[in-house]
């Protein structure tokens, strides 16, 4: 819910603000370049602020709603409120206040809260004048409404925020929380292996969150995989773009099936854990092809028979590229519901890919000299011509279609 009229977005940051004065500016810096690049998808012209230690968008009150949404996405946003901004006097926050608390308010206890931005000279009252006066303007406004509010500074069902800076007021209703974290582009980027699955999109984002541009990467298995996966993957790539369009890098589609073809034939039981260092070997090529300095995987401890701590040790060790796997530790109802929430969920019953690979009966705690043992000779030469020749596929274009 916003005040009528809402025409201006707060953004908050969080750990932005603990960085060095230096690396603090550049951070916010590139958070208003990510936002402007966020605004300019929707294809509008609004304009992003910056101050001491706020960033505001400036927009319309027709797409406030949408605005807001899309700028809740962003990593490095903390929360955000939609707000009318008006001068920074008393009288013209009344105004705001009392209008915003006659169109929105129709029962319920309510609070008036303020914070006061400035040297003490710069405004003549205090926050606690602005929370008095102005809960005693809105509380006489609902009277004439017929509305008998109670005030409630505990728990009120409505709070009326003010924030009063040296040059601007403004008045919003709620915080809607961001992912947080930091600006896509603050950190270096990584490759995001991507199946096509729900886990993996869930764990590029968030190597997204904490600043990392994404190289996604999928694995086409040949006679094991599915169009459908293939399909998916490309587009759960898109719809993480959306939340950093300007550091949106072209899907790599690799061609995995001959690898995945030898394998199958040579590796038995230890299948998976070959086929999982078959695909770091391919990641690490198209990493130090694009300049990406690890790899992003959405495994799980104990989620598949490939999946086992015993598994995640025996498969890394093929690279020297670290292995990020945020959802290491989720169960898979949290990784559910955070797919949910950042919009790549889609419900797959598509069985395709690893689960068609696995064979009956999958080791699960082999030693490395016996995965090591297991791997095809050539297998590094497959991995290789896979990387060379992966499709380079803008999702800008798939946009488009
Ligand atoms: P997801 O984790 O995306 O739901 P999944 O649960 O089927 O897939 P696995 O098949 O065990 O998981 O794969 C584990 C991880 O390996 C995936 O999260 C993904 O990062 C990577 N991966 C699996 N298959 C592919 C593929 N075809 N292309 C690229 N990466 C893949
Ligand atoms: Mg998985």
């Amino acid at each position: 819910m916003h005040p009528p009229g809402a025409d201006t977005i707060l953004i908050r940051y969080g750990e932005i603000g603990i960085k060095s004065s230096q690396l603090q500016q550049r951070l916010e810096q590139l958070l208003e370049e990510n936002l402007t690049a966020v605004l300019r998808a929707m294809d509008t012209d609004d304009v992003v602020r910056r101050e001491r230690t706020r960033l505001y968008v400036e927009t319309t009150p027709n797409r406030i709603d949408s605005v807001t949404e899309a700028v809740t996405q962003v990593p490095g946003v903390v929360s955000a409120s939609p707000a009318v901004r008006t001068e920074p006097t008393l009288a013209a926050i009344k105004e705001v206040l009392v209008e915003t608390a006659v169109e929105r308010i129709d029962s319920g206890t309510l609070a008036v809260r303020a914070r006061r931005a400035g040297e003490k000279e710069v405004h003549p009252f205090t926050s606690t004048e602005l929370e008095q006066e102005g809960g005693a303007a809105v509380v006489e406004a609902l009277r004439e409404k017929g509305v008998t509010p109670e005030v409630d500074l505990e728990t009120p069902d409505t709070t009326l925020y003010i924030e009063c800076r040296e040059h601007d007021a403004y008045v919003f209703l709620e915080k809607e929380n961001g992912p947080g974290g930091f600006p896509v582009g603050s950190q270096e980027p990584m490759v995001a292996l991507l199946s096509g699955g729900i886990d993996s999109p869930v764990a590029a984002w968030s190597a997204m969150k904490r600043g990392c541009p994404i190289y996604p990467v999928y694995i086409d298995l040949g006679e094991y995989g599915g169009i459908d996966h293939r399909t998916r993957a490309l587009e759960t790539a898109r719809q993480l773009s959306k939340c950093a369009p300007n550091w949106q890098n072209p899907v790599r589609v690799a061609t995995g099936g001959p690898g995945v073809a030898r394998i199958v034939e040579e590796a038995e039981s230890l299948r998976m854990p070959v086929l999982r260092r078959f695909m770091f070997r391919i990641a690490e090529d198209i990493a130090a092809e694009v300049g990406a300095v690890g790899i992003v995987t959405g495994e799980s401890i104990g989620q598949k028979s490939s999946q086992t701590s015993a598994m995640l040790s025996v498969t890394s060790e093929i690279t020297t590229l670290p292995i990020i796997r945020p959802l290491v530790t989720l169960d898979k109802t949290e990784i559910v519901d955070k797919a949910k929430e950042i919009g790549t969920y889609r419900d797959s019953t598509i069985s395709a890919g690893c689960n068609r690979i696995a064979p009956d009966r999958p080791a699960t705690k082999p030693s490395l000299s016996v995965v090591q043992a297991a791997e095809p000779e050539d297998i590094a030469g497959f991995a290789r011509d896979a990387a060379e020749s992966a499709d380079i596929i803008s999702t800008k274009e798939l946009i488009q279609k």
